[in-house]
This record gives C-alpha cells, sequence and structure tokens, in this order.
C-alpha cells in the first residue's frame, strides 16, 4: 500500500512537471521560434527559379544554423545569400558565413519574408549547393542552393490555388481542387519523410504543384481552404485514414486514365478511368503538332542521353553511335486495356545508314516518348498519329497525363452546380473523404 502512494506521489509529481511549461508565460509574440518547425501540418517545399544570389529581407531577421539554433541567432533586416559560394553574409558589417549542410535557417519577426522580392510566409531554409541527394540528381548538379520553405499546410495550400487553379471559378471546383492538392501533398510528405536524409517533401513547380509563395494567396483562397480544412481523400474501404496520391491535370480530353498506364504502378484509391464530358471546351481540348523524322531522331538521341532509366530498351548498337541510325517508320499502339483511344506505345523502326537490311524496332512507353519529344506540344497521350512524307502529326486531346482530376472539367461541374463530394468522386471514384485535423 505505502509503494503504491508513492508511486502516485512521483505520477503526480512527474504529471506537474509535464504539465509546467504550459503555465509559464504566454509566448513573447515577438520571439522568433529559431528553430526548425516541423509540426505534422508542416509541408516542406522546394522553391525554384530564385536565382544564384539572393537578397532576402524581412522585419528583424532571425538567422540560425537550421538544427542547431544554439549555435548563433544573428538579427538583420537583410541577409545576402551567395549560392555560387555556399555563403550568406551581411551586407552593412561585411560579415560572412558558410552554409553548413544542416542549412541555415531564416525567419522574420513579421511572420513573412522576402527572397528576391518574392514574399514566403513561415519559414525559409538554405541549404548549401553541395547537399547530396541520392533520390535527386538535379538537387546533386544544382547551380543553385536548396531553398526550402517551411510552412502550415493549409496556408501553403492559400497559395498553391492560384498557381493550380483560379480561386474566382465556382466554389465547389475550387474546393475540390484544395483538397486533391491537400492530400497530394500529405502524401508526398508521408512518402518523403521515410528517407531522414530527404529536406523536402515537394516541389514548387509543375512536378508537384505550383506554389509561387504569399504572392498568389487571395482572400476567397484563404476562405475555400479553412472551409475544406483538414478534408482529404483515403481509399474507400480502408479503416485507417490515408492519403492517396491525389494526382490531377489540366484536362482529359473526354476519359481519365489510370497511373499504370501512364507510369506501370498501381496507387491505392484509382479503380477505374472516368468518363467526362465536361472539359469538352477547355482550351487545350484538341490540339496537333508535327515534327519531322529528323526533328524526333534528335529529340529521342537527346531524350536518351538524360533519361539514363530508359535505355534498358535500347540496343547497344544504337546506344554506341544513334547518328548511324536513321528513322524510316513512325507506329502506334493503343492501350488495350481500355476502350479509349489513348496511345500506350509508340514503335520506332530504325534503318542502318551504311546497311539498309539492319533495322532496329524499339517500343517505347507513349507518355514517355511525349516528355522526350516536348510535352508543351505533344500535350497529352490522348493521341493518333499520321505520316505525312518525313514527318508525323499528332493529333490530339486534353493536357496531360489524364490521371485523377481533370481540372477544366471539374470546373464545368461547378458550373453546373454538383456539389463538391460529386466532383471528388466523379474523378477519384475510388475515395472517401475524411478530416484529418480541425
Ligand atoms: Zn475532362
Amino acid at each position: 500500500m505505502g509503494r503504491l502512494f508513492v508511486r502516485q506521489g512521483l505520477l503526480f509529481i512527474l504529471l506537474i512537471s509535464k504539465a509546467l511549461p504550459a503555465l509559464a508565460l504566454p509566448l513573447d509574440p515577438n520571439r522568433l521560434a529559431s528553430e526548425l518547425k516541423m509540426t505534422p501540418q508542416t509541408v516542406r517545399v522546394k522553391l525554384s527559379g530564385l536565382g544564384r544570389i539572393m537578397t532576402v529581407r524581412g522585419t528583424d531577421l532571425g538567422l540560425s544554423l537550421a538544427k542547431k539554433p544554439e549555435l548563433g541567432n544573428v538579427r538583420a533586416d537583410e541577409w545576402i545569400i551567395d549560392c555560387k559560394k555556399s555563403e550568406i553574409y551581411q551586407p552593412v558589417t561585411g560579415k560572412s558565413r558558410k552554409i553548413p549542410r544542416s542549412g541555415i535557417l531564416l525567419e522574420s519577426l513579421s511572420g513573412i519574408l522576402s527572397v528576391n522580392e518574392k514574399r514566403f510566409r513561415e519559414q525559409i531554409v538554405v541549404y548549401p549547393k553541395e547537399l547530396l541527394s541520392p533520390y535527386d540528381e538535379s538537387v546533386r548538379t544544382n547551380p543553385q542552393c536548396l531553398v526550402v520553405n517551411h510552412i502550415n499546410l493549409e496556408r501553403y495550400l492559400e497559395s498553391v490555388v492560384n498557381g493550380e487553379f483560379n480561386s474566382q471559378w465556382a466554389e465547389t471546383a475550387v474546393e475540390a481542387q484544395i483538397i486533391a492538392a491537400r492530400t497530394y501533398a500529405l502524401y508526398q510528405m508521408n512518402e518523403m519523410r521515410k528517407d531522414h536524409g530527404r529536406v523536402f517533401d515537394v516541389e514548387s513547380t509543375e512536378k508537384d504543384q505550383v506554389y509561387l509563395g504569399l504572392d498568389r494567396a487571395d482572400n476567397k483562397a484563404s476562405e475555400l481552404v479553412a472551409k475544406t480544412r483538414g478534408l482529404i481523400m483515403s481509399p474507400k474501404g480502408s479503416v485507417k485514414i490515408t492519403p492517396i496520391k491525389a494526382f490531377y491535370h489540366a484536362s482529359c480530353g473526354g476519359i481519365t486514365s489510370l497511373p499504370e498506364a501512364v507510369w506501370g504502378t498501381h496507387f491505392a484509391g484509382f479503380t477505374h478511368r472516368a468518363l467526362c464530358p465536361f472539359c469538352a471546351h477547355s482550351p487545350s481540348y484538341s490540339w496537333d503538332v508535327r515534327f519531322s523524322f529528323h526533328e524526333i531522331e534528335q529529340r529521342i538521341a537527346h531524350g536518351l542521353s538524360v533519361d539514363t532509366n530508359n535505355r534498358k530498351a535500347w540496343p547497344k548498337a544504337y546506344l554506341d553511335n544513334p547518328g548511324r541510325w536513321v528513322l524510316s517508320e513512325v507506329s502506334q499502339r493503343a492501350d488495350k486495356n481500355s476502350s479509349d483511344a489513348r496511345i500506350s506505345d509508340i514503335v520506332f523502326d530504325f534503318t542502318d545508314r551504311d546497311d539498309f537490311d539492319r533495322h532496329i524496332k524499339i517500343r517505347m512507353n507513349a507518355n514517355i516518348v511525349r516528355n522526350w519529344l516536348d510535352p508543351v506540344k505533344v500535350k497529352s497521350t490522348l493521341f493518333t498519329i499520321a505520316t505525312l512524307g518525313r514527318s508525323i502529326q499528332f493529333n490530339g486531346k486534353g493536357s496531360g497525363h489524364g490521371v485523377g482530376m481533370c481540372q477544366w472539367g471539374a470546373k464545368r461541374m461547378g458550373e453546373k452546380g454538383y456539389t463538391l463530394a460529386q466532383i471528388l468522386t466523379h474523378y477519384y471514384p475510388g475515395v472517401k473523404i475524411a478530416r484529418i485535423w480541425k
């Protein structure tokens, strides 16, 4: 009995001591966190296109060495980062320091700072250009620093709305877009954090979701983000709520596609294609583009030189000397598993310049071919090809990979009065909508 009392007493003390920080005075609103804010709602966004020399401005900017705030916290209103030298310096005092591999954290007293006149909220972490990433070749060879914005996911979404969409479109369509973007970002956060060495979750470009910082946020975007706060899409039928990889694209051209058809990988929540009569009036619904055989030869050779993963299908005879092979025929193969006209593969026939009896025939995934040729001009893989002399004409429909939500279709559904749930389950038939935080 006595022991039990002692233990209870200890427990009581422990509870008291644990509760103590909460009893402390409220945090000084003027005090900077000066350490990485990494709550479950913090998304780490890799920023792009900021240049090699960056001027960071803010109100009484706090600067500390990320993850080691005790190493120093220096204040000023302006810092200049020289990515070429991997240095940060203070223009008033002229003092500089090397950017450590653990990064430099910058945050402003006002909560807003600018990097080369672009405004961002919360925290910016700058890593030196030498930062090695076993995953991302573009980071390893990047001449620029790696700049990452740590920001609350809900606030990040307020900017993504106008990067990817338009806050003035029909409300239910914008809300559907916000939920797709929140779900996608959370999926990436879960995936990227499996590797502790990785310092960002999403890129700020089309590769993930277009994010251009605070300047793109507006009141309407904030209002609709707040209205859908915490809502995500999770696979239907699973008890646990897990974000799906909520792909979306500009316009599907009449029918959506499945991840396995585009990338050869299945993703949870994508069960079947959706017919979409809603994007027929979108700007890129119909398109055509023509490439000469010579252009195609050059783009394939270039594609193979940078995209080493896709060299396997190509014979050594070609890889050793691409200039020796003349393109003699291009043909298409439709997706066998689908009734739509989306092309799954393109077949290239080459003839040896020195021996016309020698041919090689290569079958390539249409999505890779699209990226090699020009993904801006070859807008989707929903195309047919026609040979016109020594050139190939692509006649296509839709814009983007075709997986998940068709943005122009969602816009039209919103205008026609469909509800948020109807829009989402039309394009993501295998999901349920759930709230992960309030
Ligand atoms: Zn569509």
